[in-house]
């Protein structure tokens, strides 16, 4: 246990995602060793976060207003959707530069082993998304590892009958892994041979 606050400070950097206690004791005294202007801007940007953004009420994508960027872009292909799990995937879709259509991100992926099933996924706000029949293609762009197959398999299966066009991204990306560490040329190929999946 150190004194003070910086204690405090190791066990909330510890209670992040991926930040281990080794990790977490680096950061604080990487902080404390720091320029007070530089610190003082992290700690902006943290409380700005919770401020100012949000999740878009449409897609689930980050967004400063109630609507996220691409949701409010008119020139985006309103006929075409590509479901992701998380924002950072649309990151790095947009990165490629190859896809004009719209996205509806989930929020995650089923995992039956850490519990989450398709009613914890923003799963009935895309069913509800497709009703008015703006939406001719849905892109199952989750991660091709188990729970993103499990899930796009799950989606397929329930999208079928609404008469869509239903594709998954093509082979070729890594398998095992997530959607943004591919790169930008192959998450691109992926797009473009895209294969229709069977309902
Ligand atoms: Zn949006």
């Amino acid at each position: 246990m150190y004194e003070g606050v910086v204690q405090d400070l190791i066990d909330e950097l510890g209670r992040l995602p991926g930040i281990g206690p080794k990790s977490a004791q680096r950061i604080a005294f990487h902080l404390l060793a720091a320029d007070p202007i530089d610190v003082r801007r992290l700690a902006e940007v943290l409380v700005q976060v919770k401020d100012k953004m949000r999740f878009c009420e449409e897609c689930g994508n980050v967004a400063e207003e109630e609507r996220c960027r691409i949701c409010r872009d008119a020139r985006r292909d309103p006929s075409v959707l590509c479901v992701v799990e998380e924002p950072k995937d649309v990151v790095a879709i947009e990165r490629t530069r190859e896809y004009r259509g719209r996205y509806h991100v989930l929020g995650g992926a089923i995992s039956p082993i850490e519990g989450i099933g398709p009613d914890d996924l923003r799963v009935r706000e895309l069913i509800q998304r497709l009703a008015d029949g703006t939406v001719r293609e849905v892109i199952l762009a989750t991660d091709p590892n188990l729970e993103g197959e499990a899930t796009a398999t799950y989606l397929a299966r329930m999208l079928g009958p609404m008469g869509l066009r239903v594709t998954r991204l093509a082979s070729g990306l890594p398998v095992g892994g997530d959607l943004e560490y591919a790169d930008e040329v192959t998450l691109g190929r992926a797009f473009e041979g895209r294969r229709l999946l069977d309902a």
